[in-house]
């Protein structure tokens, strides 16, 4: 059973349009990044699959049915939307404890995922004194109580260090490979190259693209060579497989040594021959371009 089907869903507050005729599914068994520029409208759409705003229009299923319909929430949904959200006063322990209380999760529950986040040590301090990384651990311990198969994470790498991104990457790899959905949200391409499974970019509160990691970096990270030549119609009639520009000619299937040793032996002089590998970041910037909302 598909975890999260969003069908057209929509979201206007007032004349803001947050989210726009949005359809997607994530899928058990993987991580899936939700990523987009800030503003694009990724934690409108997790708090409308969380129930916590109500769509203008379309929907939003958990599991098959709507999460308000839902029997024993927690125990089908975690959630991490904003970590330093909580009760600072009371203990790690007390905070998970009454969650689990309200919720009919068994009490025991609790030292179990403090375990499991690596927050035993501390189960006794009060939240008030915790860094971000393990406010963090906190809220996915929170998210982790009902043992639920399904998982959302707002962007939850923000101001982490590197150990503590490393964690959280590891983390939800972990839940994804349990056969848990684990949908995460960022606005950084690379944290989700790293993490994801698949991706759903959106921008504008629009999809963008819905489509494999891999097939992402494969399709827009792919290799070629640039060549500039003041006789560049000749050096493309010689070449054969470029992709003719104005200024140069774009050549991917063929290595800059094949090309140079062509261009050579027909004694056609190259002012460039350079392979040119485009950045994922760049090719996620260039997807979102136009979804930005201010230009610099
Ligand atoms: P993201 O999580 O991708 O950064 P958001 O979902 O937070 O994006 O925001 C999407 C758009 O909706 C933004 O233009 C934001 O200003 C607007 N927005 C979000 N929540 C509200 C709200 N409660 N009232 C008015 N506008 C909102």
């Amino acid at each position: 059973m598909t975890a999260i089907r969003a069908t057209n869903l929509t979201k206007r507050y007032g004349r803001t349009v947050a989210v726009a005729d949005l359809s997607f599914d994530v899928e058990p068994g993987r991580v899936t990044g939700f990523l987009g520029p800030n503003g694009a409208g990724k934690s409108t759409t997790m708090r409308m699959i969380l129930g916590l705003d109500r769509p203008t229009g379309g929907s939003v299923l958990v599991d098959g049915v709507p999460y308000r319909d839902l029997r024993h929430p927690l125990r089908k949904v975690g959630a991490l939307l904003d970590a330093k959200a909580v009760h600072g006063g009371r203990s790690a322990r007390d905070h998970l404890l009454a969650i689990a209380q309200s919720n009919a999760i068994p009490a025991g529950r609790v030292m179990e995922v403090l375990e499991t986040v690596g927050l035993r040590e501390v189960a006794r301090k009060r939240i008030g004194g915790f860094s971000l990384g393990m406010s963090q651990r906190l809220g996915i311990a929170a998210a982790l109580l009902g043992d639920p198969e399904i998982l959302i994470f707002d962007e939850p790498v923000n101001g982490l260090d590197p150990d503590g991104i490393l964690w959280i990457r590891t983390f939800m790899r972990r839940l994804a490979a349990e056969g848990r959905a684990v949908f995460v949200s960022s606005h950084l391409m690379s944290e989700m190259a790293q993490t994801a499974d698949h991706l759903v970019v959106i921008g504008k509160g629009r999809l963008i693209a819905d489509t494999g990691v891999a097939e992402f970096i494969g399709r827009s990270s792919q290799a070629y060579v640039r060549v500039r030549s003041p006789r560049l119609a000749e050096v493309a009639e010689l070449v054969k497989v470029g992709e003719l520009h104005p200024d140069h000619l774009r050549v991917t299937a063929m290595t800059p040594l094949e090309i140079g040793t062509l261009t050579a032996r027909a004694g056609l002089p190259l002012e460039e021959l350079t392979l040119v590998r485009p950045s994922l970041e760049a090719a996620y910037m260039e997807l979102t371009k136009d979804s930005l909302e201010y230009s610099s």
